[in-house]
């Protein structure tokens, strides 16, 4: 957190979780339904890789309940910090006959963003507005704007992930 803040001034653990929460939900609950849901929101290499090994499985996530991020290393690369932690959470499941699975799940992410993206005060863990048109484009697809079509890579405004379990064994 403290070389991150030399980085970021306004960086906070509690902005950085509210991310975190915010993604990782996004990311496991895509995995079940629409994977592609995520796909603005890390690196394309990844995309690639989870996306050749999403097996479909009768259990999806109904709740993910976090409980604890214990940060394993941050570093600056081309331009990009990337912060590695563990995050525990607990993990309910459902298949459609309602038969209810219950776990508690370690596991290891990574996120990155450009050196240039800046914690802002106020902003919310979703909200990311298009430097083109203005417009709020937490609904992007395929890297573009749904309003002006301009290109957006999020990672120049906030973070995204950069690694991220391939596989899921639930
Ligand atoms: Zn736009």
């Amino acid at each position: 957190m403290k070389e991150m803040k030399a980085k970021d001034p306004k960086a906070s653990q509690m902005v950085f979780n509210k991310r975190v929460y915010y993604l990782i939900r996004t990311l496991e609950m895509a995995r079940d339904w629409k994977l592609s849901d995520i796909k603005p929101f890390m690196s394309p290499e990844l995309y690639t890789k989870i996306k050749q090994n999403n097996e479909y499985d009768d259990y999806y996530v109904v709740d993910l309940t976090f409980k604890k991020i214990i940060p394993t290393g941050y570093h600056v690369k081309d331009q990009i910090q990337i912060i590695d932690f563990d995050i525990v959470y607990d993990q309910l499941l459902m298949n459609p006959k309602k038969k209810i699975k219950q776990s508690k799940q370690k596991r290891h992410y990574a996120l990155y963003k450009s050196v240039n993206a800046l914690t802002k005060v106020n902003a919310s863990a979703q909200a990311i507005v298009c430097p083109n048109c203005g417009a709020n484009i937490n609904r992007i697809t395929e890297g573009v704007c749904s309003y002006c079509n301009a290109s957006i890579d999020v990672a120049d405004f906030d973070w995204v992930f950069y690694d991220a379990p391939i596989e899921m064994t639930k």
